[in-house]
């Protein structure tokens, strides 16, 4: 994608405007549809398990059961919204 983008600004910068805008919109559409993404060290499952006991298991340390996590651009471009989400 990023080195298709590339090529297409060496020979027609007006398309390459364009495709950035296009990718933008589908960024900030995707953004509104779905805020959040899964946590990467519990699977998004929210829970940690227990290395001996292997039913045991506590919130994930990372996300601290939230499954998730809110995305980047919607801490960057909607910050009250990261914070409602993050609550
Ligand atoms: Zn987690």
């Amino acid at each position: 994608m990023v080195a298709g983008s590339i090529i297409v600004a060496r020979t027609e910068p007006g398309l390459a405007a364009v495709a950035g805008l296009v990718i933008a919109v589908a960024y900030a559409y995707s953004l509104r549809r779905r805020p959040m993404r899964p946590c990467r060290p519990c699977g998004g499952s929210g829970a940690n398990r227990g290395r001996f006991w292997k039913y045991a298991y506590g919130d994930c340390w990372c996300c601290h059961g939230a499954k998730g996590h809110v995305r980047l651009g919607v801490r960057v471009f909607q910050r009250s919204r990261a914070r409602q989400l993050s609550r």
